[in-house]
């Protein structure tokens, strides 16, 4: 589960940056090589290999979302991308072509653009993520990244900070000061699909076990059932990962839960059947919505969500449960409201967020 790079490949730009010096700390043993700048490649992985670059764009950006459908608004806070764990819907196949995990190194630019944000919106809540296009805690190992990233936040009134992983390398949240600005998400599916579709991450059982560990911390937590799968006995198998979810955890320590069906752009596909011929997520059934993003049928997403939303209700009558990337008609007839109605997707979160 452990990503250890076999090598590293790293830009001379960032050669004395204290995120490169970290790595090479933690890995003194990984032979290195030093370039200019990194090549783009393409195609699958052929070894363990880990860049570590000087980022040349914007390190916040707002969470791309998809036209046509509700959006939480959150923000992205882009350390780097791609990912070791593999999971065959993994969208990132589709956006970056370079099959190698990036490190951005010239974190003197991350920090001057986060606290420009940051002063530039004073009144208003903001949520970031690492975990948009990479796992947030994949390289935490070597980055201790968390351990500046939680203080920080836990600095800012206004602002907290998800990491969203499906690992369970959280050893470093144990010590630092998060003042409840930092959530702790896991995305969570049945035993039988992580076997079969997120086979490099942890199980359902580990992490939960994180998820309580950092409840016990204080830090508050949060999950996403997405991508919710179809796939035989789904029912039963979503009803059993409920089940032990809230055996597992304080129901009152969630900061929300997220539902999303799977959904792709058609790129992806050809992607998925090359690279995990054995994968049966593209047996169903798929309409292009709105967005271009292929998706289950309408009546089928529908039923999933209120299966998940009703499972979850009776655990807990207060969780906040929103749907991802979904129309009002279809939030109106999974949870029976839309977001509309109570101000807003992004204020009912912004609502949740601050401790
Ligand atoms: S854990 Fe997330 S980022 Fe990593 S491969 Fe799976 S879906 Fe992609």
């Amino acid at each position: 589960m452990r990503f250890r790079p076999e090598k590293l490949v790293i830009e001379e730009a960032v050669a004395e940056t204290s995120l490169v010096q970290r790595v090479l700390a933690v890995l003194p043993h990984t032979p290195v090589i030093w370039v200019g700048r990194v090549k783009e490649t393409k195609g699958p992985r052929d070894e363990q290999v880990l860049e570590i670059v000087k980022f040349r764009g914007r390190f916040i950006k707002p969470c791309p979302g998809t036209r046509s459908y509700i959006c939480c608004g959150y923000q992205i806070l882009n350390l780097g991308i791609k990912c070791s764990l593999g999971c065959t819907y993994c969208i990132l196949q589709s956006y970056f072509p370079s099959p190698n995990l990036r490190l951005f190194a010239n974190l003197e630019d991350m920090w001057q653009q986060l606290r420009d944000h940051l002063g530039s919106f004073r009144n208003r809540v903001h949520r970031f993520g690492t975990g948009e296009f990479t796992d947030s805690l994949l390289l935490d190992p070597l980055t201790h990244l968390s351990a500046d990233l939680v203080p920080f936040f836990a600095g800012e009134a206004n602002a907290i900070l998800e990491l969203k992983t499906k690992t369970t390398q959280v050893e470093s949240l144990e010590t630092l000061n998060h003042r409840g600005h930092t959530v702790v998400a896991w995305s969570l599916n049945p035993d039988g699909v992580i076997a079969s579709e997120e086979a490099a991450a942890t199980s359902l059982d580990d992490r939960l076990e994180a998820a309580r560990r950092c409840q016990e911390w204080g830090y508050r937590i949060a999950f996403h059932f997405d991508p919710l799968l179809v796939h035989p006995n789904w029912q039963q198998n979503y009803t059993e990962v409920v089940s032990r979810l809230f055996s597992t955890v304080d129901p009152r320590g969630i900061a929300w839960i997220s539902l999303g069906t799977l959904r792709f752009m058609p790129a992806l596909k050809p992607i998925i059947q090359q690279r995990h011929p054995e994968s049966t997520i593209l047996h169903e059934e798929f309409v292009p919505g709105l967005d271009g993003k292929m998706r289950y049928f309408r009546d089928l997403r529908v039923e999933m969500y209120r299966h998940l939303n009703e499972l979850l209700k009776k655990g807990c009558e207060d969780l906040c449960i929103y749907l991802c990337m979904e129309s009002e008609d279809v939030w109106t007839e999974a949870l029976g409201f839309t977001p509309e109605e109570r101000g807003g997707l992004c204020a009912i979160l912004d609502r949740q967020a601050l401790p």
